[in-house]
């Protein structure tokens, strides 16, 4: 998870919320959630082996779960990624762009703001998703599994 983030999401949030403060709820935790949404969202990963020859990926398509907990307060998992050439799990940077947008988008969704649908340009030109190098695809949590 990213806490650190929650600055970035509230203000893609302005004041357009039906709430006075949202909060960023700090466990990973799926059983008290209210509601829960799969996306993805846009990174870069540094292989977290030392000993590997790998300069790094970018992926547009790293899987998020974000989550509505009671007490308006919300979070995200995201997902990692393998190395395609040595296998170790690695955690992303994530472009903090596209990590707010887009729990700002579905956060205004879950409280009935009016939002219009984000034009996203990421279905063309975008290599085929690796679902063996993706966590999310192994949670069952990725919208590119089919
Ligand atoms: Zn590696
Ligand atoms: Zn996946």
């Amino acid at each position: 998870m990213y806490p650190a983030l929650h600055s970035d999401v509230l203000n893609h949030l302005s004041s357009s919320l039906p709430i006075t403060s949202l909060t960023f709820h700090p466990f990973d935790d799926a059983t008290s959630s209210k509601k829960e949404y799969d996306t993805n969202i846009m990174g870069r990963f540094v292989c977290s082996n030392d000993s590997c020859t790998s300069t790094g990926w970018t992926s547009k398509k790293i899987a998020i779960t974000i989550r509505l907990y009671p007490d308006d307060e919300y979070n995200a998992r995201v997902y990692h990624q393998r190395c395609k050439k040595c296998n170790s799990l690695s955690r992303p940077f994530l472009d903090e762009e596209s990590y707010a947008e887009r729990i700002a988008y579905r956060i205004k969704k879950w409280y009935g703001v009016d939002v219009e649908r984000p034009v996203y340009d990421e279905t063309k030109r975008t290599k085929p998703h690796n679902r063996e190098l993706c966590e999310g695809c192994k949670a069952g949590r990725c919208s590119f599994a089919e």
